[in-house]
């Protein structure tokens, strides 16, 4: 199956729940932290590489379409409205002729804080739907889930309290579930995901990363101090050749690309424990003429399909292009940014406000760790020794 580069989000929901604050402004919309609530998911689906992403609008459509048409990186934006309420099956069916395949779907007023691209990764045949799970101590709240293997057999409607897997509203979808959509309005988490589960068709997986809901009054305002600390990431700053790839020497092409043993285990593990990763590296092969910035953005889109094989991801990719003395074009001379310089670290941290104190670097040269240094994150000197999965195991777990 192909890789999964759609993802949706519902959108339409009235947010009764939250009174006065839903009059005016969609759920999803409402500010937690500096943004709107809605934008911390899009970013998230943004980053794990996700090309096209649906909003299905219903409540206060108009607000939400402003949305339509906007870019996040290299992903694009598109507003849905349903012509009618017919609950969150509704809008899937509405959304139909716009619907990949396969794809991911979520609630545009929960954030679970997963690896998304974790989720889309098959083990066998693609199921006709997967749920990410989340283990809770009180699932009577939100409805338990009863699993065998990692198949789901039963959604318990709400009540019984106790800890439990709870359905934490994100999904990947086969399309054909709309077929399961026989009369409007229906839920897709009351009417449809039930019946696929007696038949067996739905698989749970489940995650552990923090979960919030703002549907309710209480979790509405704990997620104003939670959203904006859980998006305050570390981050992994990654040395391309010698680190991620073996060192041949000016690299621009796929075929040129041996990944170093354990890399994408690495970043993998890296994307599952919350940290962004951020790639900084000198190509001053671009200066000197060997081959065009373009080449070297060509092949940074080759290595995250790569990577999103194995469901990972780089968030950004950056290089210099420069070189103090060699080449003979606009690119040759000082600059900021040619590592020892920190100015790719600085680039990297100025996308996405990491933090820092958390945060390390790994470089194969002297010269990475001076830039490591100069910018104020601890850097890990690595030629190989070992798998660098292993690597960054031993970092993560404080014994570097
Ligand atoms: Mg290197």
């Amino acid at each position: 199956m192909n890789r999964v580069e759609q993802a949706v989000f519902l959108v339409g929901g009235r947010g009764t729940r939250l009174g006065a604050l839903t009059h005016h402004t969609p759920k999803p919309l409402l500010k937690v932290g500096s943004a709107p609530f809605l934008e911390t998911l899009l970013n998230e689906a943004a980053r794990h590489g996700f090309r096209e992403i649906l909003l299905l609008a219903g409540h206060l459509a108009e607000i939400v379409r402003h949305y339509d048409g906007l870019m996040i990186r290299d992903c694009r934006l598109k507003v849905l409205v349903e012509p009618s309420e017919a609950g969150t099956a509704g809008a899937l069916h509405f959304a139909r002729p716009h619907l990949a395949e396969r794809f991911l779907l979520a609630n545009g007023d929960s954030f679970f804080d997963i690896n998304l691209l974790a989720l889309t990764q098959d083990t066998g045949a693609a199921p006709v739907a997967r749920l990410a799970l989340r283990l809770v101590e009180d699932a009577g709240r939100y409805g338990r889930v009863e699993v065998k293997g990692d198949r789901i057999t039963s959604f318990r409607e709400k009540g019984d309290s106790g800890a439990g897997l709870i359905n934490a509203g994100i999904y990947v979808l086969q399309k054909s579930v709309i077929d399961r959509i026989s009369t409007l309005p229906a839920s897709i988490e009351k009417d449809i995901f039930p019946q696929l589960a007696e038949l067996g068709l739905v698989e749970g997986r489940v995650f552990d990363g923090a979960f919030i809901d703002i549907g309710i009054p209480d979790d509405f305002a704990r997620a104003q101090t939670l959203i904006p600390n859980l998006t305050k990431r570390p981050m992994a700053f990654l040395d391309r050749d010698g680190v991620i790839n073996r060192d041949v020497g000016y690299a621009s092409r796929p075929d040129q690309i041996e990944w170093m043993p354990g890399a994408i285990k690495a970043i993998r593990l890296l994307n599952d424990r919350g940290f962004y990763v951020a790639t900084v590296t000198n190509q001053a092969g671009i200066a000197r003429g060997f081959y065009t910035a373009d080449d070297v953005i060509h092949l940074h889109a080759w290595m995250n399909e790569q990577l999103a094989k194995h469901g990972a991801h780089v968030d950004s990719w950056h290089f210099c292009p420069h070189h103090p003395t060699e080449g003979l074009t606009d690119l040759t001379g000082p600059c900021a940014c040619r590592k020892p310089n920190p100015g790719l670290l600085e680039a990297a941290a100025d996308t996405w406000h990491p933090d820092r104190g958390r945060s390390f670097l790994i470089g194969d040269k002297a010269t990475d760790l001076q830039a490591a240094n100069t910018f104020g994150v601890v850097g890990h000197f690595y030629e190989g020794q070992i798998p660098l999965d292993e690597l960054v195991g031993k970092i993560l777990a404080g014994r570097l």
